[in-house]
């Protein structure tokens, strides 16, 4: 498979029809790049160590393979497939992923993290269990209790691993690994490869495939003339959110790209539903169908076109203004090839990215690919909008005083001043104009995500923030006493410390606040919200003391342990 290019498809992949199938049907149209490049030396039984952020569509890339390999009819009740995960959140995400993927196959996936009842677990895992998504603390459980049969394991997953680490499960991981049968297929997906990620890949992966997708260099001189901006948006205000910033930045004509089919059709539907002349165009379209879309977009007569990669490839419309990204690019090779569509021949072009706060990481790596600055923006709120649709009033009541014929509205305005001020008429003229000319009023807040950097990110890690990071029920914990942490909150001008004591060393919030007040003079109200794991703790303190903090602590102890914390290195994104 050396000849894998940007056209490959799933097929090309030799995945399994019903895979193919099932790919199809989610509206996915072509392999990511962390995909084309690990799904056939996966399949072929290789090891694996890839560099990977969320975003990329890594989980596919493991989980596609490992489907492959389910066998037909007659499975065992024993799991074939681990997956490792550092929290429950992405434990159900992955674990419904692998599900959604292999339905046809009836693949049987649980997921297992701490805070659920271990009972449901065990009694999925005696019905029989295929793939296995597990956070390391429950799975070393399991692995003590006997509960989870490893004898078949065929292939193990570390995803995410950089930050399994960070989270204090080292142990837990090689106690894992060191369980499974020796004849396996190891893969471990990292965002970065600092050096305990290389020496774990060493203890554990024999001869692996290396992949890293590496970076186009683009030439200063070729880089197009754009505005780049992007927006940081929850999931479920894209649609809205997106209105929005059309509205307020006016393309004359824009591309927007989805990354599935279903996400290109809806897109069109809500934006004409805002009144925009939106066309869709994707692969599962015939021919005829995509030239009728690509003929009303040039002659002028649709002003967005949503599309997915594929079906946009090799289109080339001149007069483009605006390239909208409506999730971050999977690769920067794909977000540079996109805004290559706007700001040709020496004019400005502009490329707007929504991203979700967890994907952040992917924003970063495109700016550090390509050297440009991608300015983070607010969304539009509602009286910018306002304030925009009065603008857009204004100027084409300008334009009609200035070039119309107005001679034959005369007799309307003169009955008119019988009875009412001229004023008063021209106020209703102005009204009907702007309800016109800008429909409806779009009154629904958009929460404003915010991006804090630690000031002392010193490896550039930018976590998720928006995840729950902790394993063997602290999460169950949170979800209980989740509002009062939340009321416990300090505000903006702090920041999270990680204490490397937890549950097992039997800590309390007392414990935790008595060490800091007692020896930093801060008052216990000014310590936040405080998260207790099993392994580490969370407390939150106000930024400007975090250092007084971490050079107090080192001089006690909390529950006779030194217990030196550091900064949170998980980035986090505020609403
Ligand atoms: P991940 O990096 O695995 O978290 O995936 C990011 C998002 O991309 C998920 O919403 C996936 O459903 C989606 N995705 C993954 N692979 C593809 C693909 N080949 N085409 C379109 N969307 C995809």
């Amino acid at each position: 498979m050396d000849d894998l290019t940007e056209n490959t498809t799933f097929a090309d992949l030799a995945l399994r029809p019903e895979l193919v199938e099932a790919l199809s049907s989610l509206g996915y149209e072509e392999p990511t790049p962390i995909q084309r490049e690990s799904i056939p030396p996966l399949i072929a039984g290789q090891d694996l160590l890839g560099q990977a952020a969320t975003g990329t569509g890594k989980t596919a890339a493991f989980a596609l393979p490992m489907l492959e390999h389910l066998e037909g009819d007659n499975r065992s009740k024993n799991p074939t497939g681990l997956i490792l995960v550092p929290t429950r959140e992405l434990a159900m995400q992955v674990s419904e992923a692998v599900h959604k993927y292999g339905r046809a196959l009836g693949a049987r996936v649980l997921p297992i993290y701490g805070g659920q009842p271990i009972g449901r677990q065990l009694q999925a895992l005696s019905r029989g269990v295929d793939v296995v998504v597990a956070t390391p603390g429950r799975a070393v459980d399991h692995i003590k209790r006997g509960t989870i049969p490893l004898k078949n394991i065929a292939m193990v997953v570390l995803d995410e691993a950089d930050e399994m680490l960070d989270m204090g499960f080292a142990e837990d991981l090689d106690a894992i690994l060191g369980a499974l049968p020796t004849e396996r297929q190891t893969v471990l997906f990292s965002a970065t490869m600092p050096k305990r990620i290389e020496s774990l890949a060493r203890r554990h992966l024999s001869n692996p495939t290396t992949i890293r997708i590496e970076a186009p260099v683009v030439a200063k001189g070729d880089a197009p003339k754009v505005r780049q901006l992007a927006f940081m948006v929850p999931r479920s205000h894209k649609p809205a959110a997106l209105g929005r910033i059309l509205d307020v930045e006016a393309p004359a004509a824009a591309i927007v790209f989805c990354r599935t089919r279903l996400e290109v059709d809806q897109l069109t539907e809500t934006l004409n539903g805002r009144g925009y002349r939106a066309e869709a165009l994707h692969g599962g379209m015939n021919q005829e169908g995509r030239d009728r879309v690509m003929a009303r977009v040039r002659s002028g007569n649709a002003d967005l076109l949503i599309a997915t990669d594929v079906a946009a490839r090799g289109l080339d419309i001149d007069l483009l203004t605006h390239v909208v990204n409506y999730d971050v690019p999977s690769a920067p090779e794909s977000y540079v090839h996109r805004i290559g569509r706007v700001g040709r021949a020496g004019r400005e072009g502009v490329a707007i990215t929504l991203a979700e706060p967890r994907e952040h990481r992917l924003l970063e790596n495109i700016q550090r690919v390509t050297g440009d600055k991608i300015a983070i923006e607010k969304v539009p709120t509602i009286s910018d909008l306002r304030n925009r649709r009065m603008e857009l009033t204004l100027g084409t009541l300008r334009e009609t005083l200035l070039d119309d014929d107005l001679d034959r509205y005369r007799t309307i305005v003169e009955s008119l001043t019988d009875e009412f001020d001229l004023f008063e008429v021209a106020l209703a003229a102005v009204k009907l104009t702007h309800e016109a000319t800008t429909g409806a009023e779009d009154e629904v807040e958009i929460p404003e995500v915010e991006v804090r950097r630690p000031k002392d990110r010193k490896n550039d890690r930018g976590e998720r923030g928006d995840r729950d990071r902790g394993d063997r029920g602290e999460r169950g914990d949170r979800d209980k006493k989740g509002k009062k942490n939340k009321d416990r909150s300090i505000g903006v001008d702090s920041t999270r410390l990680y204490f490397p004591i937890g549950r097992s060393a039997q800590v309390r919030p007392g414990d935790l606040v008595g060490a800091i007040t007692g020896e930093t003079g801060l008052a216990g109200k000014q310590i936040g919200s405080i998260e207790i794991a099993d392994k580490f703790s969370l407390v939150e303190v106000p930024e400007k003391s975090a250092d007084d903090i971490i050079r107090a602590m080192k001089k006690t102890t909390i529950k006779g342990r030194k217990v030196v914390p550091r900064r949170e290195r998980f980035q986090r994104f505020e609403r």
